[in-house]
């Protein structure tokens, strides 16, 4: 078989996965640092407001609306000079912006709900899920970089929210992502799978943790596997990656190949570490376990790379 270096985009696994979908032309060479307020100024300007980890959707039309207009943010007394230009979408300024407002004192056709009950109940489509998890990921790093890093000053927004200035030293300060290495360790016919401790019911997942500074993603999958469960690994191929706003990561998605099977667990993280057949994989993703044990749900990234792995050959 001849070597294929590449898939074609609408095949990449990462085209798949939620918060994934962003369509924004993210235009970041033109950011100037009056580019947020010159979007806002635009008629067709389109606002996300996020609320305390959830997003305000207006569900006046039937379906819910995540994209509000300028007046009707300012109705509701959102202030919108701290807002951030995530880029634009059908010829529209689409815009982030935090609102402190109380959850409980919105109008009755208005929710904000989190975001994982958004993508759990299919409310807005896959690009408002992406710019969603751009939105909330930016605001996020500004609700906690308020002062330098250096001298301890506060900072000030500039370009459009993809910097932040220090007002005394100069120093620039740039929106973080964090890597996290996620990985599904497989041996033969079986793959291995934990509990944390603070699981739903039955659940089982890929085990996962944080890229460290110098450390590279193979590096990282094969450390944590070693950590978690005393698993050594051989092989580690890269599947996809998924944007993952809680509050800016990003999920990077690998199988790994097993040296050994003896299992042992890092208890202090894990309440349960095992090898699951395939078949038994099978039964837990299509919700027929005897036990009622499951994988996760289909906005993460360990629900796909296990699908991934229990429908190969
Ligand atoms: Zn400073």
């Amino acid at each position: 078989m001849p070597f294929s270096l590449f898939s074609a985009p609408e095949r990449e696994a990462s085209h798949f996965l939620g918060f994934a979908g962003n369509t924004i032309d993210r235009q970041s060479e033109k950011r100037s640092d009056d580019s947020a307020l010159l979007a806002l100024a635009e008629p067709s300007a389109r606002l996300l407001i996020v609320m305390q980890g959830r997003l305000l959707l207006d569900f006046a039309n039937g379906s819910a609306d995540p994209y509000f207009a300028l007046a009707t943010a300012r109705a509701l007394g959102i202030e919108t000079g701290q807002a951030i230009l995530l880029g634009r979408a059908d010829d529209k300024p689409i815009l982030a912006v935090a609102a402190t407002s109380d959850v409980e004192s919105l109008p009755a056709n208005l929710k904000a709900l989190d975001f994982r009950s958004i993508h759990m109940q299919g409310l807005i489509d896959s690009a408002g899920l992406g710019a969603l998890a751009q939105g909330a990921a930016l605001l996020g790093w500004h609700a906690s970089h308020g002062f330098c890093g250096r001298c301890g000053v506060a900072t000030v927004m500039r370009a459009g929210g993809y910097k932040r200035v220090c007002t005394s030293c100069g120093a620039e300060h740039f929106p973080r992502t964090d890597p996290v290495a996620i990985m599904l360790t497989v041996s033969g016919e079986k793959c291995l799978l934990g509990r944390g401790r603070h699981f739903a019911p039955g659940m089982y997942s890929a085990l996962a943790g944080f890229i460290e500074p110098g450390e590279t993603i193979e590096a990282a999958v094969r450390r944590e596997t070693l950590e978690e469960a005393g698993i050594r690994l051989g092989r580690v191929v890269y599947h996809s990656s998924q944007p993952w706003p809680f509050p800016y990561s990003l999920m990077i998605g690998c199988f790994g190949e097993a040296l050994n099977e003896d299992i042992s667990p890092d208890t202090a993280e894990l309440e349960d570490c095992r090898w699951f057949s395939r078949s038994e994989v099978r039964q837990m993703i299509e919700g027929t376990h005897p036990l009622e044990l499951k994988v996760p749900p289909r906005y993460a990234i360990a629900h796909h790379l296990i699908r991934a792995w229990a429908e190969s050959d």
